[in-house]
This record gives C-alpha cells, structure tokens and sequence, in this order.
C-alpha cells in the first residue's frame, strides 16, 4: 500500500489516508511552504522515500535512488493534491532544482523514470497554475445589496463591527447600501463574522483598538467598540476601562473632527442591581462602584458622561442607547453569558449550570431586534438615552428549562454558587423608545432561540477549517429593509 502527502506549508496535510507515520512525517517537515513531500510506504507501512524536490532526507536514509517506486505513484496520482485550495498559491513559491543524482546514470531505466518525475512534477504545476488563473476567474457571491447613490450613501464607522451585535449591525447597513468600514482589535470579535463581505467595494476591514486615534472620514459612527460579557470585561478590567474611556474620547474627537453622527452603545449595567423595576431612562442607578462589574458599569457610565459633554461643549450629535440582554447568531462560543452557555450545555446533554438560586430575572431581545432599535434612533432626532431590550422578563431557573426543551435535551439543571453583585431584577421600559424612535421588539423568544439553538449546533459540529457555518442574515431579519 503507497500513500504520499503534500505539506502545504499551513499544517494541512493532504491526503494521508489512515497512515501516521505520514502524519508523522509532514511534521517533521516542518512548515516549509517550499516542499513538496511525497511519502511511499511499502506492505509492511515502513517508509521507503520521500520529497519530489530532490531534497534527501536523512531521517532514515532513504533516497530516490533506492525505492523507484516513486515515480509510478506520484504518476498514478498527480492529480490527487489539487483537491486543496491551498496548495495552489504554495506551489508558485517551489523552486525547480535539478534532482540530485546519486545513482549511476548509466542506467537507462532509472534515468528513464527520473525524466518520468520531472514531467510529472512539471504537469502538476502547470495544472496548478491553471486552477489558480480559473479561481482567480470566478467572482465572489456577497448577499444582495441595494443601490444607493452618492447622495444617500453613507460612510458609516462600526467600533467593535466583528463582534456579535456589531456585525449583525453591518449585515444591515451593508444590505441598505451604505460604505460601511469595521474597525477592531479582534478581542473578543472575530472576522469570520463579518467575512462573507471581506472584498466587497462597500466594505472595510481595519484591525485597530479604540484606545489609540483613528483619523478616518465619515458620517456616522456607531461606538460598539467593548467586551461585553462579565467573563471578558473582568478579565481585563483595567483593558476595559481604557476602551470605555479613551476609547469613547477618541471616537468623539473622531466625531467632533469630522461633524459625524455618533450612537455610543451604552447597557443595562449603568442601572446596577436595580431598585427601581422596571427601569426607565429616568432612574440613575444602583452601582458598586469598587465591585468585579465596576470596570464595565462604570466604564459605560463614563462613557455616557463624556458623550453628553461633548455634545454640551463641542456640539457632536450624540445618541446614546442602553441595551439590555440580547441573544443571537455568532455569539462567542466562550462568551460565558447566559444564553450561550444553557445553549451549548443543552446540546451537549451536559449539566445546565444556574448561578445562585435561578430566581434572578433577565429579559433577552433577539438581534435583529435591537440592530432595528439602534438605526432607528440614529435616524431619529431624540437625543436623550434610549433603552433598547425586551421587556419580558423570565427567570433564569424559567430560561433554563425553556432551553432545555426547545433543544429537547435531558441535561439536569444545576444550582452553582452566585456570583457577586449579581443584578436581580432586570427589565427594561421602553416607553421611550415606542414614543420617540417608534420601536418594539418583535422576535417572539422561541423563534429567536431556535436560530440561534440551529447556529450553535452548526458551530459544534465543525471539525475542520473549511466548516464554516458563517451566518449569513435574510432580508427578512431586519423589519426595516422590508
Ligand atoms: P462582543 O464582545 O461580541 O463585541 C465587542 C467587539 O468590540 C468585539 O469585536 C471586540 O473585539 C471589540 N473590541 C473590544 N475592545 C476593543 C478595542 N479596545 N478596540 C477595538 N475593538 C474592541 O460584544 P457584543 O455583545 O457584540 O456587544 C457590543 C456592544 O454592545 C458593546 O459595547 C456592549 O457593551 C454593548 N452591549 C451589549 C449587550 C449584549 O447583550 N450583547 C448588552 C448591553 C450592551
Ligand atoms: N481623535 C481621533 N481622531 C480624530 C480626531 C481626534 O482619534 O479624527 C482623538 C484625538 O487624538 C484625541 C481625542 O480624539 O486624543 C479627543 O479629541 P479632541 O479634539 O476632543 O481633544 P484634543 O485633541 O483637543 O485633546
Ligand atoms: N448565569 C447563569 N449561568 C450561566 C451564565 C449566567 O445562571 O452559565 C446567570 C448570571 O448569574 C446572571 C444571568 O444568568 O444572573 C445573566 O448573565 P449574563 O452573564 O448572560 O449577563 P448579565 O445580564 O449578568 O450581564
């Protein structure tokens, strides 16, 4: 039995069938883009030769020159490798090096089979640039968007565009036609949630964290630039503090520079723990200011501050809007917030972990619903916080057994103990945003929970790179691009 492997140089080995030892060898081949490597293992799966560069490998003294073999595999063969994209740009970089000869060459029928390889060799790469010139011919499908002319098209800056809410947020200005440009550090957000627009005209992708300037031309700026769930925003508290801090300065500077719209993406948090239920945008809060949610409650609290002075003083045109719970597709696998966490628990039949007594409340809105909420007020005219959320609200021991029987699982919902400064009551009201914006959630909880149980499961199932499960919305996702 023969087997041969190519080492694409990006640790994907081609092609191995179910032998180690290839395995093995590709390894210690190291990540060289410049090798091509071609293993042949007699009966008995012992290593006879390898490399079709003529490179010797020393390992264990094989060379072309004992095992002819070789020839007549990569020729019965040859066109096996091209089943990986990816070998395609590493075969331009190979050089062409005359094969070693350390054989008599006055035998023919060794010579005859080293001009067998050579031609080999010289097919695969012609076959291989023709693949790439083919490829190169074959225009990239994006989502439909709608045609705006330069008078309607904005030029509109997502901080935090790879995250969760932000590149659902580019979704729907990229579908209503806009230039919409992403800028990142790559935190806690991913490109493989905005890729399906990379190469787009409309589209810009920058890797940058808010904490340093950005001199950038544009007309709108929606500020989603922060980790956002409890375990990112404490593991780096200080981190967190500086994004709601310089970061929110720097996006305002950016704003008062250009004359640019800005809707900062404030939360829920800068209510606290709450005594006040619901909480409308009228009441101030109840915040441990020295507590483990500090770094992030305070943060957007200062956040806030600084928009509104910066509108006081330098007259930037701030909105400013504070978003409860929300849940959806391209949540982080390790987010660590409640939704994901019953989610991937559920469909791991493993035990559903509730933090105290399960009789805190949350109430959770579905993406589409707040992306709804916050183009809508940037639309708008009203100024003042807007709370953007659901207002039904449920218990977390409710949820939990809700995500247990949408999933259909039969995982045990377990007490673990609480957390600290864990808020009880949560929900938002949003008279204000029904009067002045004209929004109300409309995704009913089931429905939501079913995309998002289907994307999960999707992202479980992946086992390998060229899996993607990348999310990409309807139209119908969004009520205002109907
Ligand atoms: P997320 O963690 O998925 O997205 C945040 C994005 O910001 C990520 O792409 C991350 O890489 C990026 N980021 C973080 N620090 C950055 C920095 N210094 N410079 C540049 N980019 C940076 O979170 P999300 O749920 O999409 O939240 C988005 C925004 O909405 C956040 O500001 C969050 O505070 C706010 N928010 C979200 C919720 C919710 O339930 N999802 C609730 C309230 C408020
Ligand atoms: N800033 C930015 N991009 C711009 C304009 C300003 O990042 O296009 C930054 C600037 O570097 C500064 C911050 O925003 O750190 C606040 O700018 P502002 O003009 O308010 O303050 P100043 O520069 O006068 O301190
Ligand atoms: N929670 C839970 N189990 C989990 C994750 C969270 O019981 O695995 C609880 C958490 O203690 C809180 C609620 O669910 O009471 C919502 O937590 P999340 O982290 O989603 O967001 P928060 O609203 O607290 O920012």
């Amino acid at each position: 039995m023969s087997h041969y492997a190519y080492d694409d140089g990006d640790n994907a080995i081609v092609d191995t069938a179910d032998n180690d030892a290839v395995d093995q060898e590709n390894r210690r081949a190291g990540p060289s883009p410049e090798r091509l490597v071609l293993s042949v293992f007699d009966q008995k799966g012992i290593r006879q030769h390898n490399s079709i560069d003529g490179a010797r490998d020393d390992t264990d003294g094989g060379g072309i020159s004992d095992h002819d073999d070789a020839g007549r595999v990569l020729l019965q063969n040859k066109l096996r490798p091209f089943r990986k994209g990816s070998l395609v740009g590493n075969v331009q970089k190979q050089r062409i090096e005359p094969l070693h000869h350390d054989f008599a060459l006055d035998d023919p029928e060794r010579e005859s089979r080293l001009n067998e390889l050579h031609e080999a060799k010289r097919q695969i790469l012609e076959l291989e640039r023709k693949i790439q010139e083919l490829e190169g011919r074959i225009p990239r499908k994006y989502p439909d968007v709608t045609f705006l002319n330069y008078k309607n098209r904005k030029r509109i800056l997502i901080t935090g565009g790879a995250g969760f809410v932000g590149s659902h947020l580019v979704d729907y200005l990229m579908m209503k036609g806009h230039e919409v440009i992403v800028a990142d550090n790559f935190f806690t957000g991913r490109k493989r949630n905005v890729e399906h627009w990379l190469g787009h005209e409309n589209f810009e992708l920058i890797h940058h964290d808010i904490v340093n300037p950005l001199f950038i031309e544009v007309d709108e700026i929606y500020h989603l630039a922060s980790p956002a769930s409890p375990p990112h925003y404490m593991y780096n508290p200080v981190k967190t503090i500086k994004t709601n801090t310089l970061g929110t300065i720097n996006v305002l500077g950016l704003a008062k520079r250009v004359g640019a719209k800005v809707l900062i993406a404030s939360t829920s948090e800068v209510y606290g723990d709450p005594d006040v239920h619901p909480q409308p945008e009228t009441y101030w809060g109840h915040v441990n200011p020295i507590g483990p949610r500090a770094c992030y409650d305070e943060g957007k609290r200062v956040s806030e501050t600084l928009s509104y002075a910066y509108a006081k003083q330098e007259k930037v045109n701030v909105r400013v809007a504070r978003i409860f719970n929300t849940y959806g597709p391209r949540m982080h696998m390790n987010d660590g917030r409640v939704v994901s966490n019953f989610i991937i628990q559920a469909l791991q039949n493993q035990s559903i972990t509730i933090y105290g007594s399960g009789h805190q409340t949350r109430s959770f809105q579905y993406v589409s619903d707040l992306v709804d909420g916050l183009v809508s007020l940037m639309a708008s005219n009203y100024t003042q916080p807007v709370n953007l959320g659901n207002p039904v609200e449920r218990t977390i021991q409710d949820f939990a057994e809700i995500i247990r029987d949408l999933v259909g699982c039969k995982s045990k919902i377990i007490e673990m103990p609480a957390v600290e400064d864990d808020p009880q009551r949560r929900k938002p009201d949003i008279s204000r945003a029904k009067k002045y914006i004209n929004w109300e959630p409309r995704v009913p909880l089931q429905e939501g929970l079913m995309k998002t149980i289907d994307y999960f499961r999707k992202e479980l199932a992946r086992s390998n790179h060229s899996q993607r499960n990348i999310f990409v919305p309807e139209t119908t996702e969004f009520r205002n691009l109907l």
